[in-house]
C-alpha cells in the first residue's frame, strides 16, 4: 500500500491500547518490565551487549531511548522515503546538529551547499571550527569540476567526510544535483573511510523529492514545516540506512534531544493529512504563481513550476522532483518600501517566517530570515530588498489571489522617488 494509506494504521495495534482507534499519548518517562529477566534482555539489546535474536524487538525501557508515540511516528515516516530507519528530534536544528556532530570529527572537512538554512550556517561557521572541523562551501551554480577543484586547492581530498546539501536553495529555489553530490562523496571517500551525503529535504519532502533514490545516505527534515504542517510544534527527523541510523540514534540517546510523546502524537495526527495538504498547497501555489507572473507590479517570480526549459535547474527538476511544492518568491517593482507596503497590506496571508503550514505565510528575506547574510552574498543569492517569500497554504486559491491583488495595489501608493530606489 502507498504511504498515505498506511498513515492511519502502520505500526499501531489498537488491542494493545484498550482498542483505542488512535494511539493514546504515552505520557510516561519509564516502562515497567514484566520480570527482571526481561529488563536484563532489553538492556542487552539497547546497549549492544549482544545481537538481537531472530524476531526479538527492543522492549520499552525509558522515554529518552524509546516511547510508543516516538516509535510509531518513526515507523510511519520511514515509509515516505523507503528508509530502513528514522529518528525524530525535538527540532530540525537538533536533527541537523546531531548528524553533523556524529559524522564529523576533529580534522575532518564538511562540503556543504550555500545558501543553507541560517541556523545550519551558524552551526557550520561558529560551532564546527571550535571542534576542529573545517568546511568548504559550494554554490548551486557550481559544477562538479568547480567543486572538485576547490576541494583539491584546499588540500582536503582525503578529509571530506560529509557532503551536506539543502535543495531547493532558499529563498530563490535553485536546485542542486543530488547525483553530483553522490559522485563527489565517492570521489573523496574510500570504502574504509567513506564520505556520506545528507540532504535537508524540508522544502519538498517527504512527498515531492526522495533524495535517497538519487544517492543520498540520509534525509533530514525540519518537521516543524510540512510534516507538522499546522504551525503548532517544533520537531525534526533524520531517515537513512540501518547502519547510519544506528549511529544517529545512539548520539541522540546521549544528547537527549528526542521529541516528546506529545509532539510525536501531534505529528502522527499531521501525517494522516500530509498528502492532501501538500497536494492542495502545491495546486494553490501553481495558481498564485501564474497570477503573479502576469502582474505588472511583479518583476520576477521564483517557483519550481516556472523553471526555464533547458536550464540546469529544470533538468534536475525533471529527474529528481515530482511536483513544484508550494514556496514562491518574487521581486515586487520597487524596493523595501514597496515590499513592506505589500506585506503590511496582506489580509489573509500572515506576516511571519516559517513555512509549510495550512495557513499561508509571507516574509521579507533580506531583513528577516536572511538578515544575517553579508551584502555581497545577498546580492549573489538574489536576495534584494524587493524580494518577498510566500509559503502557500490550503486556503481557497481565489482568496489567496484576491489577497495578492489588493496588497500589490497597496504597494503602488509608495511615493514616486522610492519607486526608483531599487537597491540591493
Ligand atoms: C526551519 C528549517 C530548519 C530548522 O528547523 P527547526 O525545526 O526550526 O529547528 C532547517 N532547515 C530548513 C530548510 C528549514 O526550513
Amino acid at each position: 500500500m502507498q504511504p498515505e494509506s498506511l498513515m492511519m494504521t502502520h505500526g499501531y495495534r489498537p488491542e494493545l491500547s484498550e482498542g483505542a482507534v488512535k494511539p493514546p499519548i504515552f505520557q510516561t518517562s519509564t516502562f515497567a518490565f514484566r520480570t527482571a529477566e526481561e529488563g536484563k534482555a532489553f538492556f542487552e539489546i539497547a546497549y549492544g551487549l549482544r545481537d538481537k535474536n531472530q524476531d526479538e524487538e527492543l522492549g520499552l525501557i525509558y522515554s529518552r531511548i524509546n516511547n510508543p508515540n516516538l516509535e510509531i511516528l518513526e515507523n510511519r515516516l520511514c515509509l515516505w522515503d523507503k528508509a530502513d530507519d528514522c529518528a525524530v528530534f525535538e527540532s530540525g536544528m537538533s536533527a541537523i546538529s546531531t548528524v553533523l556532530l556524529e559524522f564529523l570529527k576533529p580534522g575532518d572537512v564538511l562540503l556543504f551547499s550555500s545558501p543553507t538554512y541560517g541556523g545550519t550556517d551558524h552551526f557550520i561557521h561558529h560551532f564546527l571550527p571550535a571542534i576542529g572541523v573545517e568546511s568548504i562551501a559550494f554554490r548551486p551554480s557550481d559544477t562538479y569540476a568547480d567543486i572538485a577543484a576547490r576541494v583539491k586547492e584546499k588540500g582536503a581530498e582525503k578529509r571530506i567526510k560529509l557532503v551536506y546539501l539543502e535543495t531547493p536553495a532558499n529563498p530563490t529555489g535553485e536546485l542542486i544535483d543530488i547525483k553530483m553530490c553522490r559522485k563527489l562523496a565517492d570521489e573523496f571517500g574510500t570504502e574504509s573511510n567513506p564520505a556520506y551525503v545528507a540532504v535537508d529535504n524540508t522544502y519538498m519532502g517527504p512527498l515531492w523529492a526522495h533524495p535517497m533514490q538519487h544517492g543520498a545516505d540520509m534525509v533530514i527534515y525540519s518537521a516543524t514545516k510540512y510534516i507538522g504542517g499546522h504551525s503548532d510544534l517544533i520537531a525534526g527527523a533524520v531517515s537513512g540506512s540501518a547502519d547510519l541510523m544506528k549511529r544517529v540514534r545512539t548520539l541522540r540517546t546521549f544528547l537527549g534531544n528526542m521529541a516528546s510523546p506529545h509532539t510525536c502524537w501531534l505529528l502522527l495526527r499531521s501525517l494522516e493529512t500530509l498528502k492532501v495538504r501538500m497536494s492542495q498547497q502545491t495546486e494553490n501555489a501553481q495558481a498564485v504563481a501564474a497570477y503573479l507572473e502576469n502582474h505588472e507590479l511583479v518583476e520576477k517570480v521564483y517557483f519550481l513550476g516556472n523553471l526555464r526549459p533547458g536550464s540546469r535547474s529544470h533538468k534536475i527538476y525533471r529527474e529528481q522532483y515530482s511536483a513544484p511544492g508550494a514556496m514562491i518568491s518574487f521581486n515586487i517593482k520597487g524596493g523595501e518600501p514597496e515590499a513592506f507596503k505589500f506585506l503590511n497590506a496582506l489580509k489573509l496571508v500572515k506576516l511571519a517566517v516559517s513555512l509549510g503550514s495550512t495557513e499561508s505565510l509571507a516574509q521579507h528575506p533580506a531583513t528577516m530570515t536572511h538578515a544575517g547574510v553579508c551584502p555581497k552574498m545577498k546580492a549573489e543569492m538574489g536576495i534584494t530588498c524587493s524580494l518577498v517569500r510566500i509559503s502557500i497554504g490550503v486556503e481557497n486559491a481565489k482568496d489567496l489571489i484576491w489577497d495578492m491583488e489588493q496588497a500589490l495595489e497597496a504597494s503602488r501608493t509608495v511615493s514616486e522617488p522610492n519607486l526608483r530606489a531599487v537597491t540591493v
